[in-house]
C-alpha cells in the first residue's frame, strides 16, 4: 500500500481542547505514519516541502467516528413508525415484522446500504448488536452463522470496520417464558449452544472482530449470564448488553430477582472493563456505583431513546464516576453521530435546566475513541501516530457550518457535511459521494424487499 500525504484545514489532534489549522497528516499501511501540525501555515516556513502532493482537505478533519450500538434492520422502519401514539413496546411489534422477512441476501443488501450511510456520515467502525441468528422458525441455517456472515461482508461493502457483537436471545421475559413467534429465529436454546454457534465463526478478514451481548435481563436467564461472560472473557471480547432501557424492564428484573437488572449482572459476573451497558437510562445510584467500580462503559443513544420514548440517561452523573461513553444509533431512525454527540449535552440541558455540561472535547472521544474503544479497537479514534489511518473531514462552508469555529462542529455541522472519510488509509468517500454504493438507490431497493 502507497503512503499518503494529507494536508487538512483544521485537524482535531488528541488531547488539544480545540482543533489545530494546517495539520499534515501523513498515512502508509493503514496507520498513521506522522502528524505534523505546520505552524507557519501551509506552504509558509514550514519546513515541508513538497506540499503539492499532499491531498487537501478543505474543513475539519476528526478521526474515524464509531457507532458503537446498530441493529442494521431498523432502518427500515425510519419514518414508518414515527405517526400513531404507542410507546416502546408498540414499536417493537413493528420491528418485529421486519425481523421476520429478513434471510441472509436481502439482510446483506439492507446491511450494505445501511453501513453505506453510515460510512457517508463518517462512521468507520460499527458495532452491531446482532440477533436475528436462524430461519423464522427458529431452525439453523445450513451455514449457522449466515445472518452474521452477511451483516460482516455488507461492511466490507460499505468498506468500515465492524464488531459482530453475536447476541445471546433465549427467553422472552425476566421469568423464562420461551420464545414464540417473531422471537424464535433469535434463539440458540441455552448459551452453551450460543457459545458453540460462535466458536465455529472464525472470520479473518482485517476489518472484523467478534464480540458477545446479552440482549437483556429478559432474554438471558440468571443462571445463564455468567457462561456468555465467561465466552467474552475466554476470547478478550467486548461484552454489551441493553440496560434498563426501560422501567418495566427493572420492575420485571426487581419482581423475580429481587434486585435492579445491574446488580442481577454484577453479581453474576457480567459487569467488569469489557462491558458496555448500553442505554443505562433508569439506572438507581447504586447501580451507576456498580457501574463505576466494576470500569464498565455506557452505550448512550440519545436519537432512539428520544424516539421510543425511553427517557434521558443520566449522563454526566455517568461521566463523573468514570464510566466511559460511547454513542450509537441504534433504531437508525437518525444515522448521525454529530446529533448524537450534541443529544448528550442537550438532553442533560433539557432536564437540568442548565447549560454546559460536557465539554466539546469529551463529546468528541464519546463518538470517537470512546466509541472504538467500546468495540474492541483500541488502535483507532485517534489523529495519531501508530492509529488507524481513519480520516473523517467536515465541511465548514456549507448552509450549516459556514461561520462556525471549527470547535462549534458538534453544535452545528450533520452527517451530511462529512465530504471525504477515509478508513484504514482507504478513501471510502470522496466529495460527499460514496465510492462503491449508490446508498440512496440501494436503500430504496433494500427496504422495499423488506417491507412490501
Ligand atoms: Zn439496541
Amino acid at each position: 500500500m502507497t503512503a499518503t500525504r494529507w494536508l487538512a484545514e483544521y485537524a482535531w489532534l488528541p488531547d488539544h481542547a480545540e482543533p489545530t489549522a494546517d495539520v499534515l497528516i501523513e498515512t502508509a499501511d493503514g496507520r498513521i505514519s506522522a502528524v505534523t501540525p505546520l505552524a507557519g501555515g501551509s506552504g509558509v516556513d514550514t519546513g515541508v516541502e513538497v506540499l503539492d502532493d499532499a491531498v487537501r482537505l478543505p474543513g475539519l478533519t476528526l478521526p474515524g467516528l464509531a457507532n458503537a450500538h446498530s441493529h442494521a434492520f431498523h432502518r427500515a422502519l425510519r419514518g414508518r413508525t414515527h405517526g400513531g401514539r404507542g410507546d416502546f413496546w408498540t414499536w417493537r411489534d413493528r420491528m418485529y415484522a421486519v425481523a421476520q422477512r429478513l434471510d441472509p441476501d436481502s439482510y446483506l443488501a439492507l446491511a450494505r446500504a445501511v453501513y453505506a450511510e453510515m460510512a457517508l456520515a463518517g462512521v468507520t467502525c460499527v458495532g452491531e448488536f446482532h440477533y436475528v441468528h436462524h430461519n423464522p422458525d427458529g431452525t439453523p441455517y445450513a451455514e449457522a452463522n449466515a445472518m452474521g456472515e452477511a451483516l460482516v461482508e455488507a461492511a466490507a461493502h460499505a468498506g468500515i470496520r465492524i464488531t459482530l457483537l453475536d447476541t445471546c436471545y433465549l427467553t422472552a421475559t425476566v421469568d423464562g417464558e420461551p420464545l414464540a413467534g417473531p422471537q424464535r429465529r433469535f434463539g440458540d436454546g441455552d448459551a452453551l449452544r450460543w457459545a458453540e454457534r460462535i466458536d465455529a465463526y472464525r472470520p479473518d478478514d482485517d476489518h472484523v472482530r467478534v464480540g458477545a451481548a446479552i440482549h437483556s435481563v429478559r432474554a438471558v436467564p440468571a443462571g445463564q449470564l455468567a457462561t456468555v461472560a465467561g465466552w467474552a472473557d475466554r476470547h478478550a471480547a467486548p461484552l454489551h448488553v441493553h440496560l434498563s432501557e426501560q422501567p418495566a424492564e427493572n420492575d420485571a428484573c426487581r419482581a423475580v430477582h429481587g434486585c435492579t437488572p445491574a446488580r442481577l449482572l454484577a453479581d453474576r459476573g457480567a459487569l467488569g472493563p469489557a462491558t458496555t451497558a448500553v442505554h443505562a437510562t433508569h439506572l438507581t445510584s447504586g447501580d451507576l456505583t456498580l457501574l463505576g467500580d466494576a470500569g464498565t462503559g455506557v452505550c448512550l443513544c440519545p436519537t432512539t431513546e428520544r424516539d421510543l420514548a425511553d427517557g434521558i440517561g443520566p449522563a454526566r452523573r455517568m461521566a463523573d464516576v468514570g464510566l466511559p461513553l460511547s454513542l450509537g444509533s441504534d433504531s437508525h431512525a437518525v444515522i448521525d453521530l454529530f446529533e448524537e454527540a450534541r443529544a448528550v449535552e442537550l438532553d442533560e440541558r433539557l432536564r437540568t435546566r442548565r447549560r454546559g455540561h460536557f465539554s466539546a472535547a469529551e463529546l468528541r472521544d464519546a463518538a470517537t475513541v470512546g466509541g472504538h474503544a467500546t468495540l474492541g479497537w483500541r488502535d483507532a479514534g485517534r489523529l495519531a501516530v501508530g492509529a488507524r489511518a481513519d480520516l473523517v473531514t467536515v465541511r465548514l462552508d456549507s448552509p450549516r457550518t459556514a461561520g462556525v469555529p471549527p470547535v462549534g462542529v458538534w453544535f452545528a455541522a450533520g452527517a451530511a457535511d462529512v465530504t471525504h472519510v477515509v478508513v484504514d488509509g482507504r478513501t471510502v468517500v470522496r466529495d460527499g459521494r460514496h465510492l462503491t454504493v449508490d446508498v440512496p438507490a440501494e436503500l430504496t431497493a433494500a427496504i422495499e424487499e423488506v417491507t412490501s
